[in-house]
């Protein structure tokens, strides 16, 4: 059967990851996770001083930028990918409050994604692939066969972090989430390089009153649909 590239965009934890890497085993196809890479090249930035308080050296992480190897390996004990930051496991770590709040700022830079794009594109390369962002379906697979926007409301995306969180015994105030996600929907929405929005020709999903295996049901359908075609 001939493989097809999906693109899966949409605001910040409104669950894209999860049907993403769900469909992506089902259907026998690789996952990229590209929030994850924005995240690694920010917990980079954390660990080697790049941030002065708010501040970010730009011109150290644009010389930087090429030294910074993002990989992706099964970890067989959860079924998923874990990332990998210069050949080092840091799945646990990028997923942090500190990195989710610095993210956004280190994303809207253009040599930043310019590095991340031409390796998303590289990873692509060969089809078969579900990859989840920001900018998949505009910028990274403007031709993608099967592209989903996803949304739901603000507070169910906080809330859905916040028990995600909860459940890895990680501290989290709802309020913090709460703020840290609209904060991030504001700046992926504004910045000028790739910001986010719906590809013309991407399928709108407002998952808020979704139970996961609805949403899961919604896209094998979106796919078998495309397949077909
Ligand atoms: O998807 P996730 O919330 O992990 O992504 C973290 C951040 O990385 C987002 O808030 C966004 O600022 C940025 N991002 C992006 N383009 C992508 C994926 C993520 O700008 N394709």
């Amino acid at each position: 059967m001939k493989k097809i590239t999906i693109a899966i965009d949409g605001f910040s934890s409104c669950g894209k990851s999860t049907m993403a890497k769900d469909l992506a085993r089902e259907i026998g196809y690789i996952y990229i996770d590209s929030g994850a890479m924005y995240r690694a090249v920010t917990l980079y930035s954390i660990e080697n001083g790049i941030f002065k308080g708010n501040e970010i050296d730009t011109e150290r992480l644009q010389k930087e930028i090429g030294n910074i190897h993002i990989s992706f390996q099964l970890n067989p004990s959860t079924g998923r990918p874990d990332t990998y930051l210069n050949g080092v496991n840091v799945e646990n770590k990028i997923r942090s409050m500190e990195v989710s709040s610095r993210v956004s700022p280190i994303a809207t830079l253009g040599f930043v994604r310019e590095a991340m794009v031409a390796q998303q594109q590289v990873m692509g390369n060969s089809k078969g692939i579900v990859m989840d962002g920001r900018d998949i379906g505009t910028t990274v697979f403007p031709d993608a066969e099967l592209k989903i926007f996803v949304t739901a409301t603000p507070e169910i995306r906080a809330q859905r972090r916040y028990d995600e969180l909860k459940a890895k015994g990680q501290e989290a105030s709802f309020d913090e989430i709460l703020e840290n996600v609209k904060q991030r929907d504001y700046i992926d929405q504004n910045r000028e390089v790739s910001p986010l929005r719906k590809a013309d020709d991407a399928l709108l999903l407002d998952n808020t009153t979704m139970t996961i295996s609805q949403q899961k049901e919604w896209l094998q359908k979106q796919f078998d649909k495309t397949i077909k075609g």
